[in-house]
């Protein structure tokens, strides 16, 4: 079988801040990780490359340096990557970006498997997966903690509330991927990053991928953002010192006084 990964790079979450001017992310100077959701579907990838010994392909969309996140999963036992990188796709929203990746996913041939992370912690609205998998016309499983595939049935544990659902799909489907246990993010040893270098990167522009300009970058976006700004400073929280008991009674003044429970 043939797997897809789509995986982001993101700002390390704790270090996001936006201009309050402009209202952009300041990613200039900003660390950068894999969106973490992305590593937990990439492992879960190459677990199952390390049972039946699929080929496991990273798409990316991003600036030059995007690279790294793709290289990473090449060290740690991905196949072959694939950076999409051209001005042209700078702007676009989630129906943009699903459709950019969609398009290198079919020039990537015969696919079976896509993974996608649930969400990104960046932008955060969990659309990119189910978006794709649209634009391929794939069925989709969301919200899946565990893949496995048994011949040509892929089975994939679905969290819901409560528990969680077995859904069994034929190929091709794309599921995106929650964090689990059952996944350990690793880390590639120095070894592995060199030897990973020979494998093939591709760099695809809007063009390689035959990607209509009227569909990419900030025109081609059906949503346009009013505003982005960070969420107003809580209050500080009250701190109490004394027994648990005293704290206790402190609380449920507070409750009464703030009519959350009645006297
Ligand atoms: C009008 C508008 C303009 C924007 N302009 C910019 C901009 O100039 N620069 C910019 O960086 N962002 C921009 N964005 C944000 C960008 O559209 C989103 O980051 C992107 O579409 C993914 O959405 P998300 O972050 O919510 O990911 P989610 O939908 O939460 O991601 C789910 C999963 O989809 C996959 N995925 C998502 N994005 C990518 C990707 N790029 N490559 C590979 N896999 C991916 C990953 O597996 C991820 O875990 C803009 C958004 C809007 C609405």
């Amino acid at each position: 079988m043939n797997i897809v990964v789509c995986v982001k790079q993101v700002p390390d979450s704790t270090e996001v801040k936006i201009n309050p001017e402009t209202g952009h992310l300041i990613r200039a100077g900003v660390p950068s990780i894999i969106n973490p959701y992305d590593h937990f579907a990439l492992q879960a990838a190459l677990e199952l490359k390390k049972k039946h010994d699929f080929k496991v392909t990273l798409v990316s969309m991003g600036p030059p340096q995007a690279k790294s996140v793709v290289q990473l999963g090449m060290a740690l036992g991905a196949d072959e990557g694939i950076l999409l990188s051209d001005m042209a796709f700078a702007g676009s929203d989630t129906w943009s970006t699903s459709y950019a990746l969609a398009r290198a996913i079919r020039k990537l041939g015969k696919i079976d498997l896509v993974l996608a992370g649930m969400q990104a912690i960046d932008g955060d609205t969990a659309q990119t997966g189910p978006g794709v998998a649209q634009q391929l016309g794939m069925p989709q499983v969301t919200f899946c903690e565990h893949v496995d595939v048994d011949g040509r049935r892929i089975i994939a544990r679905k969290l819901i509330d409560g528990g969680y659902e077995i859904v069994e799909a034929r190929p091709p489907v794309l599921l995106t991927m929650i964090m689990h246990k059952d996944y350990v993010p690793r880390y590639p040893s120095f070894l592995a990053v060199n030897a990973s270098l020979k494998k093939p990167f591709h760099v695809w522009s809007a063009a390689d991928i035959g990607a209509e300009p009227q569909f990419l970058g900030l025109k081609g976006s059906p949503t346009q953002v009013d505003k982005i700004y960070p969420p107003p400073q809580r209050e500080k929280a009250a701190m109490f010192t004394g027994s648990g008991q005293e704290g206790m009674a402190k609380i449920l003044q507070i409750m009464k006084a703030e009519h959350f429970i009645e006297e």
